[in-house]
C-alpha cells in the first residue's frame, strides 16, 4: 500500500526525490527520468562530499538538510511526493532522517538497498562491528592489508606500525592520511572493478588480508571474489540495518514502485476534487 501524501491534488508534474550518492542513485535518476520524464521531475539529493560529482539525469541539489526536521520542511516547500533513499547502505544517518521526515509529511519513501552478499564456498569472511574492532583484529590475519572501507574510517587503522596498508580512496584525500609514510600506498580508483584486476591488484602488492564494508551489491564485490580465488581472509565491517518501511533492491523494482505511487498520487487527487 503507497500512503497518500497530504497535499493530493493533481499537478503536471509529480516530483521525485532521490536520496544519492551512489551509482544506483545515478543509474535510477537516468532510468526514471527516461521512463517518467514527461510526467515526473527528478531531484537528486546529495550530501556534496564528491568535489566534481558526475552529471545526474533531472534536477541536482548538494549538501545536508540540516536533519530530519529540516528534510521534511524540505519535502513540503519543495512539494515532493515521492522519495526514494538510494543512498549508501552505510550512510545511516540520512536514511533514519528519510524515514522520519517522510513520516512527518506524509510522503510516500522506498529504499533501495543492495542485496547482501553471501559466502560461497572457499570464503573466508570475519566480521567485525565496526573500524576500530576490524583494525583490532587485522594482525591475528595479516600484515599486508588492502583497505576499502573509506576515509572516514581510516584513522582506526593507522595504529599498526607493524602492517602495511594498499589504501584505496575514490578521491584524493583533501588532507594527509594518518598513516607513516613508509607504511602505506594510496590509490584513487572509482569502481566497478573486475576480479581479474583486483586479483592482479593484490597479487602485485602482495596483500594477505582484505578488508571492507559489507557493502553488499555487484559493484564492490569484485575484491571478494579475488580474495576468495587467492584464499585471502577478508575482514568485514557489519552493514547497519536497514530503515524499516518499503524496499527494494533492484533498480527495475523501484521504477515499478514509482508507476503504481504516480497512480495511487492520481486516484487520491481525483478523489480530492
Ligand atoms: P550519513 O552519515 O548518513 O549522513 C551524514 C549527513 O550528511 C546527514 O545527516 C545529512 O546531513 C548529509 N547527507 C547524507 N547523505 C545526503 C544526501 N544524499 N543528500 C543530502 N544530505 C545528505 O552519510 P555518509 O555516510 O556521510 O554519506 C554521505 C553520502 O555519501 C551519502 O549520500 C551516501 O550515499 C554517499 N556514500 C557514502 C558511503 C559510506 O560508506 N558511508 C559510501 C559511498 C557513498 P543533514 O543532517 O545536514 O541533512
Amino acid at each position: 500500500m503507497i500512503a497518500m501524501a497530504q497535499t493530493a491534488v493533481r499537478r503536471e508534474k509529480r516530483r521525485l526525490l532521490i536520496l544519492g550518492g551512489t551509482g544506483e542513485a545515478a543509474m535510477l535518476a537516468s532510468e526514471a527520468d527516461k521512463r517518467f520524464g514527461a510526467k515526473l521531475h527528478v531531484v537528486t539529493s546529495l550530501a556534496g562530499r564528491t568535489k566534481q560529482p558526475a552529471p545526474l539525469a533531472g534536477e541536482t541539489r548538494i549538501g545536508g538538510f540540516g536533519g530530519a526536521a529540516a528534510l521534511a520542511e524540505y519535502l513540503r516547500g519543495d512539494a515532493i511526493d515521492l522519495v526514494i533513499d538510494a543512498t549508501h547502505p552505510f550512510a545511516a544517518k540520512i536514511s533514519a532522517a528519510a524515514r522520519a521526515a517522510c513520516e512527518v509529511a506524509d510522503v510516500p519513501r522506498l529504499v533501495l538497498v543492495r542485496p547482501v552478499w553471501r559466502p560461497q564456498a572457499g570464503d573466508r569472511w570475519i566480521e567485525a562491528a565496526d573500524a576500530p574492532a576490524a583494525a583490532k583484529i587485522v594482525p591475528e590475519w595479516g600484515t599486508r592489508v588492502f583497505l576499502t572501507v573509506g576515509r572516514r574510517d581510516l584513522p582506526a587503522f593507522a595504529g599498526h606500525p607493524d602492517c602495511w596498508f594498499l589504501i584505496r580512496l575514490v578521491e584524493p584525500p583533501p588532507e594527509p592520511l594518518p598513516f607513516r609514510t613508509e607504511n602505506f600506498e594510496l590509490i584513487v580508483a572509482r569502481g566497478p572493478f573486475t576480479a581479474d584486476a583486483e586479483r592482479a591488484l593484490m597479487l602485485r602488492h602482495g596483500i594477505d588480508i582484505v578488508v571492507a564494508k559489507a557493502s553488499g551489491g555487484a559493484g564492490t564485490e569484485a575484491k571478494l571474489i579475488a580474495a576468495r580465488e587467492l584464499n585471502r581472509p577478508v575482514i568485514l565491517l557489519r552493514r547497519p540495518p536497514i530503515e524499516p518501511g518499503q524496499v527494494a533492491e533492484r533498480i527495475e523494482e523501484a521504477l515499478q514502485w514509482i508507476e503504481r505511487a504516480l497512480d495511487s498520487l492520481d486516484a487520491a487527487a481525483d478523489k480530492v476534487t
